[in-house]
């Protein structure tokens, strides 16, 4: 079984000419409410790639809180340990313009509930911990699942100064087996100025066993002891980018624990490679469509899909 740790949010939508300044009012496009949140995303990506799959979240009593629910349960989704707390649902804010760029305010809310003590990984054989949640969830997520034997994958999005230096303590890190991260969060991580300058081997010194940095349409980048790997993408016309990566991760779960589970796991570094070409093409389907959870993909329609 897969366990995933992560936020729950509701997505508030609203196209605009442009964004605000401080100050100023501007009128936008109706408000779309879609299903969201690393974690319920990348539960979502899971559960419709065939995985039996738990998360591990919060959520408000309300109307943005049954609509994740909902969302999570027609995918498949184990809710029996989102609690429902007295908070109301994660909400992010999120601004589209026509140059396509995104501003996102997310507010926590019940995300901010989820405490070290919701976490049980007994029985997990995978454990996928995103970041929209507090920082010693995080780190408790990853230790306890890495004592339980669970293969811990987690993705450092979106990431903070303050989590790089809290979860860079000896410790922390070197219980995940796969680090996931993208350009920016790999700088982060490795202190470098310039995204498209780091030396992605660094990233094993800070202890996880492998690390993936994902590259958007150029595909990604398999670090392991072996050296780093590239990974292309699949080449596609991209309709929403929204929710790739977390596309990408709940795949990569799914793919690691369907190792586990035949018994087919081989050379560590085989089995991540195909792990991660699988992933790219999941990943690649889903930006061919629009919205994040609606636009995942199931194990059949990948297996079908040949990119045009
Ligand atoms: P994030 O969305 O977390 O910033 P990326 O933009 O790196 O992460 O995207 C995650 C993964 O999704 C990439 O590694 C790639 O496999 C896939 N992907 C993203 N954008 C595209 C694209 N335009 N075409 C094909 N694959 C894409």
């Amino acid at each position: 079984e897969v366990l995933v740790v992560g936020s729950a949010n509701a997505d508030l939508v609203v196209a605009a000419d442009r964004r605000p300044g401080g100050g100023e009012t501007v009128l936008g496009g109706d408000t779309r409410v879609l299903p969201g949140g690393k974690g319920a995303n990348t539960a979502v990506a899971a559960a419709r790639l065939g995985a039996d799959v738990a998360l591990v979240g919060a959520v408000g009593d309300d109307p943005h809180g049954r609509l994740l629910l909902d969302s999570l349960r027609s995918a498949g989704v184990r809710t029996e340990l989102v609690r429902t707390v007295d908070r109301p649902t994660g909400a992010a804010y999120i601004t589209v313009t026509p140059d396509g760029e995104n501003s996102i305010l997310v507010s926590p809310g019940a995300n901010a509930a989820l405490r070290p003590a919701d976490i049980d990984p007994a029985g997990a054989k995978v454990v996928a911990v995103s970041m929209e949640v507090p920082l010693p969830t995080v780190e408790h997520a990853v230790t306890a699942a890495a004592a339980a034997g669970a293969r811990v994958v987690l993705n450092l999005s979106p990431v903070t100064e303050l989590a790089v230096t809290t979860l860079t303590t000896p410790t922390t890190l070197a219980g995940v087996d796969l680090l996931l991260v993208n350009e920016h969060e790999a700088a982060l991580l490795l202190g470098a100025e310039d995204p498209a300058n780091i030396d992605p081997a660094g990233l094993l010194d800070r202890g996880p066993r492998s690390a993936v940095v994902t590259l958007g349409a150029r595909g990604a980048l398999l670090v392991t002891e072996d050296g780093p790997l590239e990974v292309p993408a699949p080449r596609v016309e991209a309709v929403d980018t929204t929710g790739a990566g977390d596309a990408f991760a709940g795949a990569l779960a799914t793919a690691l624990a369907t190792a586990l589970d035949t018994g087919t796991e081989q050379d560590h570094v085989v089995e991540l490679r195909r792990a991660i070409e699988w992933a790219a093409r999941v990943a690649a389907l889903s930006v061919t469509r629009s919205g994040a959870q609606p636009s995942y993909p199931t194990a059949d329609e990948v297996a079908r899909w040949s990119p045009p």
